[in-house]
């Protein structure tokens, strides 16, 4: 592919992710574009960019940020060469990219038949299969009525996880631990999935108990070439959602390890992928590891791996799509054996919910707001400033403070350490919470598994 120089990005998001990209294009000497609906006329990441446009007259903030003719029409009027989709929002949507490519738009991310692919989550399971790639057991397509459930079942056994297709931050889920919950499950999965993504398709797989959460991080260029830049542990989560990973993956074996990078390069390399993705496992009591999902854009938790490996990824995402290969010094990439870690990164996402009250979204204007930075520490931030307005409208994501250091404990107390300075009044959020469980024995021995926040649910002070 013929390298083809971008020089303006307009950003299709918001918030701290929307900032993260605006850094990474302004590092390289690209100019950035910001779209904003009203709401968020206050917001930092607006004021980042080197131009910015409000969107979405009349329509809903959340509409406006999936607004795609007025986004791409935009783009097209102010001479703008590629479009970042951040997370959420259209960074999945295989219509927008394909806009994207017909309008000559540079969709920086996987080629709109791939997004496709990679976006559902049964397709990406049969593309798991034919690699032989283990995947946990359960229906090979999409489930309809209770009575194909229950033959499956019958094969599978209880307890089982009913899913969504399109599925994405833990909705459209559902544990179903005997035939009497099935129907519930069935109709309230089904509704839920309908209004999260437009589709109600499900899938069901065995429920296993407390594995962790595993996921690898890769970056494919123009031909297809891959190489895995490690793991991120990402176990600890509320309702299937992430609020603390880190990185390496140092509490599982080696051998698992070097299993879980191999079979993550070859699903992408296989597949056809583009850009920079995650391989998302889950890894069982007994230390078998199984492909659950690929996301197919940048992650919240991207920032782990920067760390740790010293490789900026939006940068790569931004480079890849201009064109250049692995490897290439660019890229700082000149090889998979190039690739090492240094230390741990641990990551805890602050946001504005109260955990006192079955962790509501708080909103109100912030009244102070502080944060804890200096040795090892890099804080990522949406919209937190004395002054600014939280509204109702969008994720409670406020600032992910991530902590470094040559030891897993050091990268925690640094962690602990940079929260126990945060101060945010006006507003409500996790942060002692955060303490807690950064503080807790089992995480900082590296035993914490998806199991293991709902028992330190008392530990909310
Ligand atoms: P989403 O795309 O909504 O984030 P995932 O498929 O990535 O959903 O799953 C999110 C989390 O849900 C996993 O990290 C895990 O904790 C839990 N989970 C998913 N599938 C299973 C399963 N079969 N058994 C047990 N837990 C599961």
């Amino acid at each position: 592919m013929e390298k083809q120089r971008i020089k303006k990005v307009l950003v299709a998001n918001r918030g701290e992710i929307a900032i993260r990209v605006i850094r990474a294009c302004k590092e390289l000497g690209i100019r950035t574009v910001a779209i904003y609906h009203d709401a968020d006329k206050k917001s930092l990441f607006k004021t980042k960019a080197d131009e910015a446009y409000q969107i979405g007259q009349g329509k809903t903030p959340l509409k406006s940020y999936l607004a795609q003719d007025e986004i791409i029409n935009l783009a097209l009027n102010k001479n703008v060469d590629a479009i970042h989709p951040g997370y959420g929002f259209l960074s999945e949507n295989a219509d927008f990219a394909a806009q994207c490519e017909e309008k000559g738009l540079i969709f920086i991310g996987p080629i709109s038949t791939m997004l496709d692919r990679y976006g559902d989550k049964i397709k990406c399971k049969n593309l798991a299969r034919e690699n032989n790639i283990p995947i946990i057991p359960g229906s090979t397509g999409s489930v309809k009525n209770r009575e194909e459930i229950k033959n499956i079942a019958d094969e599978i056994g209880f307890p089982l996880i009913i899913k969504a297709a399109a599925g994405g931050g833990g909705r459209g889920m559902r544990l179903v631990k005997d035939f009497d919950q099935l129907d519930e499950a069935l109709a309230s999965a089904s509704k839920e999935a309908d209004r999260a993504f437009s589709s109600g398709e499900l899938f069901i797989e065995k429920y296993l108990e407390s594995p962790r959460h595993i996921e690898v991080q890769v970056l494919t260029d123009n031909t297809g070439k891959t190489v895995h830049l490690f793991e991120r542990d990402c176990s600890i989560q509320r309702r299937y959602q992430k609020i603390i990973e880190y990185g390496p993956a140092f509490a599982l074996a080696e051998e698992t390890r070097q299993n879980i990078r191999a079979d993550a390069v070859k699903l992408i390399e296989n597949g056809g992928y583009l850009s920079a993705g995650t391989v998302e496992f889950l890894v069982g009591k007994d230390g078998n590891h199984y492909f659950i999902e690929v996301n197919p854009r940048i992650q919240v938790e991207h920032t782990v791996t920067e760390m740790i490996t010293g490789i900026d990824i939006v940068q790569a995402q931004i480079l890849i799509a201009q064109g250049y290969n692995l490897p290439d010094p660019e890229l700082n990439i000149p090889s998979q054996e190039s690739v090492k870690t240094n230390g741990f990164a641990v990551q805890a996402r602050v946001t504005t919910e109260d955990p006192r009250n079955d962790f509501r979204p708080d909103t109100g204007r912030i009244s102070l707001y502080r944060t804890g930075s200096g040795n090892g520490i890099r804080l990522d931030g949406g919209n937190g400033y004395t002054g600014a307005e939280i509204t109702p409208y969008f994720d409670s994501l406020i600032v992910k403070v991530i902590g470094s250091d040559r030891t897993f404990k050091g990268a925690i107390n640094k962690t602990i350490r940079s929260l126990e300075e945060m101060k945010i009044q006006g507003v409500k959020t996790n942060r002692d919470f955060l303490i807690n469980l950064l503080n807790d024995q089992e995480f900082r021995e590296g035993r914490a598994d998806t199991g293991f926040l709902d028992q330190k649910l008392q530990l909310i002070t």
